[in-house]
């Protein structure tokens, strides 16, 4: 037997598929992880097929090794990866490793296994094994040499061993319950601890092997289980254990009963999960309509015909309530996968989806590669947001990879939001996604109130520009009932930078082509792309002056502004600074729900799914910030932050408010968050999207050319475009190249092409060749980069 396996090099990224000889008696299968000889290296890579014959029969070597028991990947998914490259011109080497966690991508270690005694009683083998990537010390390495040369020691190749967590367990080692018997009768008549000892192997024989937390927990000291271990009694053995991600939820929930809304859609998604069809729904619901209790009641019944469900949601950590209510419902059968969670955690977890030993998945975009089996239901929460779009290589989209899940296993797919993408939303007027609308909140708790603050014509309260005299007495208003407040900070597109009163200098990263943010806590200017760090200048670098200005808000700022404007209240900070260590999330969402502080003051991560029923006032600082981004999709991302956090106010039964400060109250975008009106925003849009022959109109590519000398990279571009425009013909649309909106990024030059089009059937192919020539002028330091429907373009 031949397997066809595509190795892990680097150098050599290609999709060709290596032919090995399969010996003897080696247990394999599709998405088996394999070592394989490769030049005169030994690599890892992955079985994606069996063949009887090969072109290099008789050359072909062996395969060295099956590393995992269980093939780490389904069937599903090495056909999943075949598929996905051809779609987003990855590798398949690269889609293979992100299907997996992070741990299992690294390549083996090579270690030494002692097999003699002599071997054992080394003191370097501390009776386990040795690492030989890590020992450089002559001496040792010859003494190596030696061991294997008289076959004392093995070399053996480990994969991410280290990364399974290990647990001490006692078991009863080979001896019969009359030899128990026997035992107790010897113990003496004041060894208590003893007779415990041996009175539980008796009675709980089956119960074997335990751990000694357990045994020790039925009261029997340390002192006797060494000694039992010492006279035989029980034999010790190391086994793998899980480790436990931290459990959000604290008590099981009950279903509720669904409002007609829900129950509508309920019904008509739960035919669908029981007649087993992929159809794709989109349900596209008010905030706080339920959705989510829409999503429980739905796995539920998946889990009932004895299927499997698999919910993604935008950032874990940004929505612990959400991870928290799955949790509440579904207690064990759930695991979680995201980058919150420790490297072996997340190994952990993936392992018992893996085996089955978990039915309902939530994690965040690459849980969508989750190797689970028989799924009978997805689901994608917040589907309009940019997280689920991957923006390095293999630039995947989950909501694609999603739907060609849902396909194979025959299941529905459920895309929820309160403002669906608009590329979504234009699928369901086609009829493509099934559209299902909730219009009422559940509690049926009116939509809050939301004013618009024009900050061309208002006064500002303290001393500074960010807070106006009306938003402080809304906050003062709630402070006084002791209600709570959300601040919002757009931060998208926005940043303290330097900038000289003198003679327009900014402060810009001398790698990059962008501006340099001020960290004040840490007291450097940092670019946030290559994350270059220098002093806060005191003077303008160019022309010397003094008169240097920091523009822009920092949440920090804000922060001291409402310490002196309302200093009896207690305000909890959440931004990438107070957020970086594990768990810190969590922490500030817990505390603020507890009503340990007044207000909560973020930036964008504090707009989503947040539930506080004694939030009633929502304030944004700054709604504009985003609107004037080199970006088609600025007004769309506008107005689904701007709705999403207004959807934070007046979730109980206390009325909530809104306001939004803003210097474009007449922006369509503003405006139509003021009403939130997703219907007229849709509508609106898309006639600026047709106008501008931008997407959902038209598809796009966007073709990147990188290197180091800005001449070649130039030059490539234009012989790329040169290929484009002699194959692709009306009305598809070729743009650039141009300089990427960041031009320089890590001191390699950009240039972009992009390709809008509707229907081009030679695309893909030509796309494709480019990509296969692109590893050719990699030599040259060229690189180019091909990424479909990008978030964002020029
Ligand atoms: P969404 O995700 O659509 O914004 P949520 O799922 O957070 O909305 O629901 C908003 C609130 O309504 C939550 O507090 C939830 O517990 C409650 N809720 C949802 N469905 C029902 C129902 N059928 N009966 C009573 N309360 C409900
Ligand atoms: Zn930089």
């Amino acid at each position: 037997m031949i397997a066809q396996v595509i190795v892990d090099v680097a150098a050599r990224q290609t999709d060709r598929v290596f032919d090995y000889l399969v010996p003897e008696g080696l247990e394999i299968s599709i998405g088996s992880r394999v070592i394989v000889p490769f030049g005169n290296r030994k690599v890892q890579g992955f079985v994606v097929g069996f063949s009887e014959k090969s072109q290099f029969q008789g050359q072909l070597k062996d395969l060295l090794l099956v590393v995992d028991e269980m093939p780490p990947l389904t069937k599903e998914l090495v056909a999943l990866s075949a598929d996905l490259a051809q779609q987003i011109f990855a590798y398949r080497i690269s889609i293979l490793k992100t299907m997996l966690p992070s741990v299992m991508r690294a390549n083996y270690r090579k270690i030494l296994v002692p097999v003699s005694d002599r071997a054992k009683a080394m003191p370097f083998f501390a009776g386990d094994v040795l690492d030989l990537s890590k020992i450089s010390d002559p001496h040792l390495l010859k003494l190596v040499s030696q061991l294997l040369k008289n076959g004392d020691a093995e070399v053996e190749y480990l994969v991410e061993d280290k990364a399974k967590k290990k647990m001490t367990v006692l078991y009863t080692p080979l001896l019969s319950l009359e030899g128990y018997q026997e035992l107790l009768t010897k113990v003496k008549k004041n060894a208590v601890q003893q007779q415990k000892l041996l009175t539980d192997l008796f009675e709980n024989f089956a119960a074997y092997p335990k751990t000694r937390e357990q045994l020790e927990g039925q009261k029997i000291s340390l002192a006797t289980l060494n000694s039992a271990v010492k006279k035989g009694w029980l034999g010790q053995k190391q086994v793998e254990s899980y480790r436990k991600p931290a459990v959000l939820a604290k008590e099981k929930s009950q279903p509720k009963k669904l409002n007609d809304e829900q129950e509508a859609a309920y019904e008509a998604i739960t035919q669908d999960v029981q007649e087993r069809k992929s159809q794709t729904f989109l349900l596209e619901g008010v905030t706080g309509s339920g959705k989510t209790e829409v999503y429980l009641q739905t796995i539920s019944e998946a889990l009932k015909i004895g299927r499997t469900a698999l919910m993604l949601v935008p950032e874990i950590s940004l929505t612990p309530q959400m991870v928290a209510q799955v949790q509440a419902r579904f207690g064990k059968e759930v695991a979680v996968l995201h980058s919150a969670l420790s490297e072996g955690e997340r190994y952990d977890e993936w392992r018992r989806i893996r085996r089955g030993q978990a039915k309902v998945v939530v994690g965040a975009r690459s849980a969508v590669f989750a190797p689970l089996d028989n799924i009978g239901l997805i689901i994608i929460d917040e589907e309009h947001e940019g997280t689920y779009k991957q923006d390095k290589n293999p630039r995947y989209h989950a909501r694609d990879v999603a739907i060609w899940r849902s396909r194979y296993h025959h299941c529905p797919l459920i895309l929820g939001s309160a403002t669906p993408s608009l590329g979504s939303r234009a699928r369901a007027q086609k009829g493509l996604f099934k559209l299902i609308t909730l219009k009422k909140r559940a509690k049926s708790q009116a939509l809050p109130r939301v004013d618009l603050i024009d900050l061309k014509h208002v006064q500002f309260a303290g001393g500074q520009f960010d807070i106006s005299v009306n938003l402080a007495e809304a906050i003062q208003k709630r402070l006084d009932r002791r209600e709570q407040v959300i601040l919002l900070l757009n931060r998208r597109g926005f940043a303290n930078f330097m900038l000289c009163r003198n003679c327009g200098y900014v402060l810009k990263c001398p790698n990059c082509d962008l501006s340099l943010t001020m960290h004040k806590d840490t007291g450097v200017m940092q670019c946030h792309y290559c994350g270059h760090q220098e002093a806060i200048p005191t003077f303008c670098p160019n022309c010397h002056d003094r008169q240097i200005r920091f523009l822009g808000t920092g949440t920090q700022k804000v922060e001291e502004e409402l310490g002196e404007l309302f200093p009896a209240a207690k305000v909890l900070r959440m931004d990438v600074d107070t957020t970086r260590r594990k768990g810190s999330y969590e922490k500030i969402l817990t505390a603020f729900g507890q009503g340990e502080a007044d207000i909560l003051l973020g930036t964008q991560m504090i707009a989503k799914g947040l539930d506080f029923p004694n939030v009633t006032l929502v304030g944004v600082i700054n709604a504009d910030t985003g609107l004037w981004l080199p970006d088609y999709n600025a007004s769309e991302k506008t107005f689904e932050l701007l709705t999403q956090v207004a959807g934070r106010a007046g979730r109980a039964d206390k009325e909530g408010q809104v306001m939004i400060q803003t210097y474009n109250p007449d922006h369509y975008a503003i405006a139509l968050s003021q009403k939130q009106d997703y219907e007229l925003f849709y509508a609106k849009e898309m006639q600026v999207r047709r106008a501008g022959n931008y997407p959902p109109y038209f598809y796009t590519v966007l073709v990147t050319i990188a290197s180091k000398n800005e001449q070649n990279a130039a030059r490539e571009a234009f012989n790329i475009k040169r290929v484009l425009m002699a194959q692709l013909h009306q009305p598809t649309i070729i743009l650039g190249p141009a300089p990427a909106t960041v031009s320089r990024l890590k001191n390699q030059y950009l240039y972009q092409i992009l390709v809008k089009y509707k229907k081009e059937d030679k695309l893909n192919a030509l796309l494709h060749q480019l990509q296969d020539q692109a590893q050719e002028i990699k030599k040259y330091g060229l690189t180019v980069e091909i990424d479909t429907e990008p978030e964002r373009i020029m």
